[in-house]
Order: C-alpha cells, then structure tokens, then sequence
C-alpha cells in the first residue's frame, strides 16, 4: 500500500479530535447503537409482510432510486452547503471536520474510537424512520400494508447499507474492500470525492453512484454499469481530476 501523507494541519486537527472524544465513547456501542435499532425495524417489517404481489415486490426499485438520489441531495446540499437551522451542525461536522480527518492522500483511520468522526450520530437513522412512518402509513392505507411495511424497512435497509459502505471506504486498504465489487468502486468514488478541490461538487453518492451518473457530478466519463463496477480503476476518470485520486488505494487492483 501506497501510504498518503498527513498535511501538518490534518495531523493536528486529528490530534485534536481524538483528544476531545469523550472517555467513555465506545466505537462498537456506537456501531451497535445504529444497526441494533436498525435491523429490529426491518426485522419487524419483513415479519409483517404477507404474501407480496409482484407489484409489491418492484415497488422496491423507484423506492431505492429515489434514496439514491436522496443521499446525493443531501451530501450536496446539507452536508457540503451551509443552510440556518438544524442542519447547521451536520454541515459543520461534515464538511469542517470529516473532510479535514480524511483527504483523498489519507483516507483511513487507526483505531475503532476514530468510528466517531466516520459514522453519523444514532439519531440520524430514528429521524429517517419518523421521516418515512406517516409516508408508509398513507401508503399503508392507500395500497396494502405489505407495501406500507415495504416502504419502512427500506430505510433502515438503505441507511445501514450506506453506514457500511461509508466505514468501508475509511477502513484500511484490505483484501475485502479491495475485491468485493461495488465496495472497491465507491471506495476510489468518495476517497476522489475527499479531494479537497472537487469535494463541493463531485461524486456526492455514497453507496452507488447512479445519481452521480445521470446528475452528472461524477469525475467518471462512462456509463451506469461502469460506475458500478469500476472498481479502483482510474481509466476512465475524467483528466482534470486524475491528479487527487486515493493515495492509499492500491492500484495493482485496477488492472
Ligand atoms: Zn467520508
Ligand atoms: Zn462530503
């Protein structure tokens, strides 16, 4: 492995992170605070679902597409734009914190205690579910209640999905992340999107870049199926980004 180096000012922004995390923080209790909620609801969700019709069953693909594209809108627009309010904190701790702890030159953290910087706070996927309660709740009243559970397991289902691809992408060059397509291709995708010239505008998805694709904010110059399976190949990335492209990711691979 490559290994990038620490600018002087992200070694001490790390420095000084991780000696503010408070003692007690615990990077398992945290991971285990979003998936143990997370996979109960779905759980509970896929129990109550009886017999579905194929109708159903491919209501399933726009519900994903729209969460794609509601990932993109969201790290673009919240997490990358300053707008008053609540979502003035999640805009601070994204763009002035997790973009100075990871650059594309260094995109891994240490040790788990550094899960607090990577994963977003448990309440972020209880607010997603109250979001989607009254929606799955009309639609349980409209439709069926097997699509109305449908809709509510499919947040936790594609929240949990982004808070493992995102960890993956942090994680150390390995031979999982390194083989396992779709996880190879978004690990190149966001440690490209932690360059800090690009990281306002370009491949803001997070668990597969289709929104990036057809919203043309991707730094790839191919189609749907290649930016899903690029893997850490960097053939076909655009010319002006090539330059700030994952110092760690281990290009033998890209073959
Ligand atoms: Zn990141
Ligand atoms: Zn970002």
């Amino acid at each position: 492995m490559s290994a990038g180096i620490l600018t002087p000012k992200q070694a001490a922004f790390r420095d000084e992170y991780r000696r503010n995390i408070a003692p007690w923080y615990n990077g398992w209790g945290h991971l285990l605070s979003i998936f143990v909620p997370g996979i109960a609801v779905i759980a509970y969700c896929v129990s109550e679902v009886n017999e579905p019709t194929l109708w159903e069953l491919l209501f399933v693909i726009p519900v994903l597409v729209f969460y794609n594209w509601n990932e993109w809108w969201l790290h673009k627009n919240a997490l990358h734009r300053p707008i008053k309010g609540i979502l003035m904190p999640v805009y601070h701790r994204h763009t002035h914190q997790h973009h100075v702890y990871f650059t594309a030159q260094v995109m891994t953290y240490d040790t788990n205690r550094e899960w607090r910087i990577v994963l977003f706070p448990p309440y972020a996927l209880l607010v997603f579910m109250l979001l989607t309660l009254p929606a799955a709740l009309v639609l349980g009243y409209i439709w069926s209640a097997n699509a109305g559970y449908i809709l509510m397991m499919l947040t936790p289902i594609y929240y949990l999905n982004y808070e493992t691809f995102h960890l993956c992408c942090h994680v150390q060059d390995n031979w999982f992340v390194r083989n396992m397509p779709l996880v190879n291709t978004i690990r190149r995708h966001h440690a490209a999107h932690h360059s800090q010239p690009i990281m306002m505008e370009r491949n803001m998805n997070l668990t597969y870049a289709v929104a990036d694709w057809y919203m043309g904010t991707s730094d790839l110059d191919c189609g749907l199926l290649g930016h899903l399976f690029n893997g850490y190949s960097t053939k076909h990335v655009k010319k002006e980004f090539a330059s700030d492209q994952g110092a760690q990711l281990d290009q033998r691979a890209a073959a």
